[in-house]
């Protein structure tokens, strides 16, 4: 989509710039949201795409648009897909998973996607195939992975994934955690503790934790202002820190003696190293913190499938070709979102959908024969301090010197400010913006 990307906003685009980037028929007939369903010649090339989820999903519709000929199949896991995009939302009942819950059906008819709801469990990528645990096989002439992330339960000691299901939640995927971290929120006695412990980097939605944290700290000031929430960081700095601790200090009274909010950064002792789970203990670099409420979200790597069918390196992430997302490890393989290191990109549902529609093209033009455009990718993350008070980091990325990097000036914070209105629009732009972004991945 690196051509329309490339738009300035007062440039309007015209018929001609969406059949460059879409295809001529997809544009005709039946208009470029209506690809009819249709049958596909015997030889057409058959794509599989591994994952439903944001990276996946988005990248089989904008592959569609810019190919109507081309076979495409999703192979999903699950019936459903819970969105983490506002889950955090969900622990203080702002909204309900039932909202944030989405399936294949549009992708599959709008699109004409096959839909196959199995888990994959291996791939040969000499005779181009993938494995169900069904028991069947697809054949593949492109195939793109998008799997999300895994944890490291291994760097805590006395913490595993079968407490994570259970007491110690870390509802970093959303789900049946979600719930059981709200029971646990809305069950912390009066003068309790909770305590966040956010992952080491690289990780899924970099400002996840802390967005997590200041609801907490919104709770707590409105139902039970006597507890606390400790947040034990092993890093001394965090994305959007600045706008984060202003927001802080604005609302939960950060850095003074009646706080709803203490941080620890990791050269103050901050990283967790030992859950004491009976005695609702964890032990940290800097001592103990005892708490009514603990929920560790541990560290992270690329998602069970890629570490299976090889395509993670020592750092437990998976190298890509930064202009296209094909995997450095297999050709004709691609990554996508939570699992690919895209350098400077964050790992966030807007940066999944901005590679799946760089990807697609680039597919499609390989698929052609063509040599594929010259990639740009953006990401915005907007994030709550408070339900009405929004937070946002935004850039535009170009590959130079081999690296994903934010092009020019256009990375941008938000101000740290005393403005009453700025943050009160930045919590608009937020929800506005889910609303529409899901429109985007599903619909
Ligand atoms: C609390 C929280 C809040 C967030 N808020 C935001 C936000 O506001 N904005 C934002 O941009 N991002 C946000 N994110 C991040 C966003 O959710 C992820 O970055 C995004 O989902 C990544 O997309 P993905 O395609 O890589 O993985 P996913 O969306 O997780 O999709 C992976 C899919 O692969 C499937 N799968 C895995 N293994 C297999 C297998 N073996 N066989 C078949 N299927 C399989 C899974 O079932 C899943 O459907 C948030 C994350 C969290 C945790």
């Amino acid at each position: 989509m690196s051509q329309l990307e490339n738009k300035t906003f007062d440039q309007k685009i015209t018929r001609r710039d969406l059949i460059k980037v879409f295809g001529a028929t997809a544009v005709a007939g039946t208009g470029i949201f209506g690809a009819s369903s249709k049958a596909f010649a015997k030889n057409a090339q058959h794509v599989v795409v591994l994952g439903g989820g944001v990276g996946g999903s988005t990248f089989a519709k904008y592959l569609r648009f810019a190919d109507p000929d081309v076979k495409i199949t999703i192979i999903e896991q699950y019936p459903e897909y819970i969105t983490c995009l506002r889950s955090n939302d969900v622990i203080v009942g702002m909204h309900t998973l039932d909202e944030l819950t989405f399936n294949l059906d549009t992708i599959k008819s709008k699109y004409n996607v096959n839909v196959v709801i199995d888990k994959v469990i291996g791939a040969d990528y000499d005779k181009k195939t993938v494995r169900t645990e069904k028991g069947e096989t697809f054949s593949y002439d492109k195939l793109v992975v998008s799997p999300g992330i895994d944890f490291k339960f291994e760097d805590y000691e006395g913490y595993d994934a079968e407490m994570a299901e259970g007491k110690f939640p870390h509802a970093y995927k959303a789900g049946p955690q979600t719930l059981e971290l709200r029971r646990q929120l809305l069950a912390v006695p009066k003068g309790g503790t909770a305590i966040i412990a956010p992952p080491q980097n690289p990780f899924r939605c970099p400002p996840g934790p802390y967005e997590r944290a200041s609801f907490f700290a919104e709770h707590f000031k409105k139902h039970n202002p006597t507890a606390k929430l400790i947040v034990l960081d092993p890093k001394d700095r965090f994305t959007k820190d600045g706008p984060f601790k202003k927001a802080w200090e604005r609302l939960y009274g950060y850095k003074t003696d009646n706080a709803l909010i203490e941080w620890v950064s990791g050269s103050d002792g901050g990283r967790v190293v030992r859950l004491d789970a009976e005695n609702m203990m964890v032990e940290t670099d800097g001592g103990d913190y005892k708490a009514d409420l603990i929920n560790i979200i541990p560290n992270q790597r690329a998602g069970v499938l890629a570490q299976k069918i090889g395509l993670t390196n020592d750092s437990g992430w998976c190298p890509i070709e930064r202009n296209t997302m094909e995997s450095s490890l297999h050709k004709d393989v691609y990554v996508l979102g939570d699992s690919s290191i895209a350098d400077a990109m964050p790992k966030s549902g807007y940066s999944a959908n901005s590679q799946a529609k760089v990807c697609a093209r680039a597919v499609a033009d390989t698929l052609k024969g063509e040599q594929p455009g010259t990639a740009i990718y953006s990401n915005v993350c907007y994030s709550l301090a408070g339900e009405n008070y929004g937070v946002s980091i935004a850039a535009i990325y170009e590959v130079r010197d081999g690296l994903i990097q934010p092009k020019g000036e256009s990375a941008g914070v938000s101000p740290i400010t005393d403005k009453v209105t700025q943050p009160i629009l930045e919590a608009v732009y937020q929800k506005n913006w889910q609303r529409e972004f899901v429109k985007d991945v599903f619909s």
